[in-house]
């Protein structure tokens, strides 16, 4: 089997539009053969909670990989219960606006506990990758702390999840920023990743708070710059709008339109010092074709719904087949 039939495959991803789309990805794989893949995952909008360290899109992905998320409500484990959080709410701890899952918890303090023990973040996603088979390896984009703040319009900032969670997003941001991002280094193991790769695609991610950190980590850019794979996007926006979410607000503080094209050009063309050979839009879509054709990026029409896991694999599949194009 030649490496365009059975790629070794590295995804960039947020929490649940990243984690739907792995779900494909890996499908799509095992169609083909044994999945060869890497996740190199966003940790922007961790943060500490009541001494706890939280990671919403790795557990995301660990979750919905490791077949335990709740489908139904879209985040968190399924039949989670929630006891501990109604005791930290009895103690004025935490955030009331922000639920802890009982079962998410244990994640949550087993993460801790080995993050004071003294591994680091990579390790500590090592050992919880363990527990479930995934079929895709999980890297965090780095081991240093680097959550996101919003900077508001009217002045003062807060924690992205603070922003995000209790206020729906409706605070007008000035800026989204990773204090420290600019000393951090990509997790051991991401660059090589990268470079090894057949095909690098970057899930329908929020492009500011998902896939914005991971490029914004020194050494990321560079690393997709260099490759010899095909660095394949799919879009987030369809039809003029986000699919599920608050990404349009994101964009529109970073200046970008929300549009497939928009999204596109705010990534820009490998060969003009972007990180995209190519580019999925939705049919409802296909009229911007020619917009990102224009940008030097090729454009692709595919289905971009991922209501289920065959609708997510067709999905994966289009956008390994864009890279072989
Ligand atoms: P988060 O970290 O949990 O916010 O999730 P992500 O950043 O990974 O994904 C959020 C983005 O996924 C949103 O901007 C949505 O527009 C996009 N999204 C969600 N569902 C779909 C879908 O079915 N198809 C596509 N193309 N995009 C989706
Ligand atoms: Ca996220």
């Amino acid at each position: 089997m030649t490496s365009s039939e059975r790629p070794r495959v590295v995804v960039l991803a947020g929490g649940v539009g990243g984690s739907r789309f792995l779900l494909g990805v890996r499908e799509a794989l095992l169609r083909r053969g044994a999945p060869q893949a890497t996740a190199i995952v966003n940790t922007g909008d961790d943060l500490w909670l009541s001494g706890v360290r939280l990671q919403p899109d790795i557990d995301s992905v660990l979750y919905a990989l490791g077949g335990v998320n709740d489908t139904v409500r879209g985040w968190g484990r399924a039949g989670d219960t929630e006891r501990v959080n109604e005791e930290l709410q009895a103690w004025g701890a935490g955030w009331p606006w922000f639920t802890l899952g009982d079962l998410d918890l244990g994640t949550h303090l087993a993460r801790t506990g080995w993050l004071r023990d003294g591994l680091t973040v990579t390790e500590v996603v090592e050992r919880l990758s363990r527990r479930w088979p995934l079929g895709i390896r999980m890297l965090p984009m780095t081991d240093a702390e680097v959550d996101t703040r919003v900077r508001l319009e009217g002045g003062g900032d807060m924690h992205f999840q603070e922003w995000w969670t209790r206020h729906r997003a409706t605070l007008a941001p000035a800026a989204f920023e990773n204090p420290g991002i600019v000393d951090a280094a990509p997790a051991p193991g991401v660059v090589d990743a990268i470079a090894a790769a057949d095909v690098v695609l970057m899930a329908p991610s929020n492009p500011v708070v998902s896939i914005g950190p991971i490029l914004a980590v020194p050494g990321v850019r560079e690393a997709l710059r260099r490759t010899s794979a095909r660095v394949v996007g799919v879009s987030p926006i369809i039809g003029g709008a986000v699919v599920r979410g608050m990404a349009d607000v994101c964009l529109t503080a970073i200046g970008v339109a929300t549009a497939a094209d928009a999204v596109a050009a705010h990534y820009g063309a490998r060969a003009d010092g972007g990180v995209l050979d190519a580019w999925l839009l939705a049919e409802e879509d296909a009229g911007l074709a020619a917009s990102v054709d224009g940008l030097g990026i090729r454009a692709q029409v595919a289905p971009l719904w991922m209501r289920d896991l065959e609708l997510s694999a067709a999905l994966a599949e289009a956008a390994l087949r864009a890279a072989d194009a």
